[in-house]
């Protein structure tokens, strides 16, 4: 049999696209292996705290005062433990394409507003001042809940990563007929260029001790491309982030007129 052409240099390319492929399943496997090693390190620090407190709690003789604390305790461990597996399982949904939206109207200066009363209490024992500069009347089509998780996501991250006595500038502009701008802007600590590309891959985090799972960026881009949108990150080490993302605009719901008198 003759073969036409040279063959040589087709094994050749398929040898090497096979050794880059093994090569990429060794890196995305010691990713994984890295992230369970994380997780668990997440997941154990809440559980060993509730473990502790409800033991102590249940061997009794404490006052009402040091039970309330004990319970509390229990209490806030339990929501991050929560938050943690709702995150992992947001991200498992996302990679395997099954995340639902419920696609309605958005108003973005709420939006943003609601983020802010969210953050309020934690930027403010940082004296982290967090401030709104948005126009009026910008709708986007998209998922409430999702949308105010991204939101949450990045002005969390813009609070984390601020130095005390700055600000965490959130804002919303119309860049055309079609399209919204929303940016979450921080002075803070930055990211270095060599690590900004990594920071958007799942579980990558700058300093593994910040706590969390290195998943919320990851989550978040996703979820805006799921909407249509696109977001960037632009960072200077020590200068600080910016956070841009797009969406597409849409008109406001028609005001819903009281009735003048209800007949029953
Ligand atoms: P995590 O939930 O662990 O914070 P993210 O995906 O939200 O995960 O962020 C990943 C990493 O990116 C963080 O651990 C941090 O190192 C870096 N990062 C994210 N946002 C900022 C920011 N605004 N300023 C500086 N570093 C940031």
């Amino acid at each position: 049999i003759r073969i036409k052409g040279d063959y040589r240099y087709e094994i050749g390319e398929l040898a090497s696209t096979l050794n880059y492929m093994a090569q990429e399943i060794v890196r995305s496997n010691q990713i994984k292996d890295d992230f369970i090693s994380s997780i668990s390190h997440e997941l154990r620090t809440p559980l060993t705290s509730i473990k502790g407190w409800s033991e102590t709690l249940i061997s009794g003789g404490y006052d009402p005062e040091e039970t309330k604390l004990g319970m509390s305790i229990i209490s806030k461990e339990s929501d991050r433990l929560i938050g943690l597996v709702e995150e992992i399982l947001d991200f498992s949904k996302l990679q395997q394409n099954e995340m639902k939206l419920s696609i309605g109207t958005v108003g973005v200066q709420e939006l943003l507003k609601e983020i802010i009363l969210n953050l309020w209490a934690k930027a403010e024992k940082r004296s982290i001042r967090l401030e709104l500069e948005a126009e009026d009347g910008i709708y986007v089509r998209g998922d409430a809940n999702r949308l105010k998780q991204v939101f949450l996501n990045l002005t969390d991250n813009a609070v984390k990563f601020s130095h005390e006595g700055s600000s965490v500038l959130l804002s919303a502009r119309r860049v055309n007929e079609e399209e919204a701008e929303i940016v979450v802007q921080d002075s803070g600590i930055g990211i270095s260029q060599e690590h900004l590309n990594r920071v958007k891959d799942r579980f990558f985090q700058v300093d593994s001790l910040n706590g969390g799972t290195g998943l919320g960026l990851a989550i978040s881009q996703q979820l805006v491309e799921l909407h249509g949108g696109t977001m960037e990150m632009d960072s200077e080490l020590g200068k600080g982030t910016r956070v841009t993302v797009h969406l597409q605009l849409t008109e406001p719901l028609p005001a819903v007129e009281a009735p003048d008198r209800v007949s029953l």
